[in-house]
């Protein structure tokens, strides 16, 4: 997997902590339509990263999983030391919209993210829009799927009711937690952001794959004009 390490202002150890959650963290598989990429900002603490490398993984294996219907997955392009490990407020989360750009999912890692309509409530996740980009906060206390949650806000989708989903806020003890999912309504809801996503340019599947050593060198990776993947029958009927 190819990742971009931001280490030029980076701790040693702070980029040795950068560098266990890139490892730890499963790339996109290879089979899906569409490989989106996610650049993750973790915050840093007296300890340094804040952010535990198996909770990382966690998170992203759980949004792969959860998107494996629209045949979307993710990997990691990119990560920095630059989120904050309390987000306390609406402005802070605005100063986090000046960190993100291009054609990537920016995510960024928090330990506290207090909730700003009602204060003084703490939440897992956000999806927030800063001007015409939509960005993801996460709270290392978060739910194993709240990743997946906040991604199916970037596609689009609203909070729901239906009781298998994954995007149902309301305390309930059936379906149980493996098996929650977004429900098949939700699905086709989501094939429609995905081609909004997609025709609007706000996302473009990562280009180069690892598919051989030759193309997982990081030249070849990080090229602007890498060559981008011809497109499998199953890719053209998504997007
Ligand atoms: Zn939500």
């Amino acid at each position: 997997m190819c990742v971009v390490l931001v280490a030029g202002i980076a701790r040693a150890d702070e980029a040795s902590d950068l560098a266990a959650i890139t490892q730890a963290a499963a790339g996109c598989d290879p089979a899906r339509a569409h490989c989106f990429g996610i650049r993750l900002h973790v915050a840093t603490g007296e300890a340094g990263v804040t952010a535990n490398p198996a909770w990382v993984a966690t998170q992203l294996a759980a949004a792969n999983h959860q998107f494996l219907p629209l045949d979307v997955g993710f990997q990691l392009v990119g990560i920095d030391a630059r989120s904050s490990p309390h987000v306390h407020s609406r402005k802070e989360r605005d100063a986090l919209g000046k960190l993100v750009g291009g054609t990537v999912i920016d995510v960024f890692i928090t330990d506290q993210l207090d909730d700003v309509d009602p204060e003084g409530v703490t939440v897992y996740g956000v999806t927030w829009r800063k001007g015409d980009r939509k960005f993801i906060i996460v709270s290392t206390k978060a739910w194993e799927r709240t990743l997946a949650h906040e991604l199916g806000h970037f596609f689009g989708l609203p909070h729901s009711t239906y009781a298998v989903s994954i995007m149902n806020k309301t305390p309930r003890d059936e379906p149980p937690m493996e098996q929650r999912r977004f429900a098949d309504e939700e699905i086709a809801q989501l094939k429609l952001g995905l081609r909004r996503l997609l025709r609007g340019k706000v996302l473009v599947d990562v280009t180069a794959r690892a598919t051989s050593p030759a193309q997982a060198s990081p030249r070849r990776c990080s090229s602007p004009r890498a060559r981008p993947r011809r497109s499998s029958p199953r890719a053209r009927r998504a997007g």
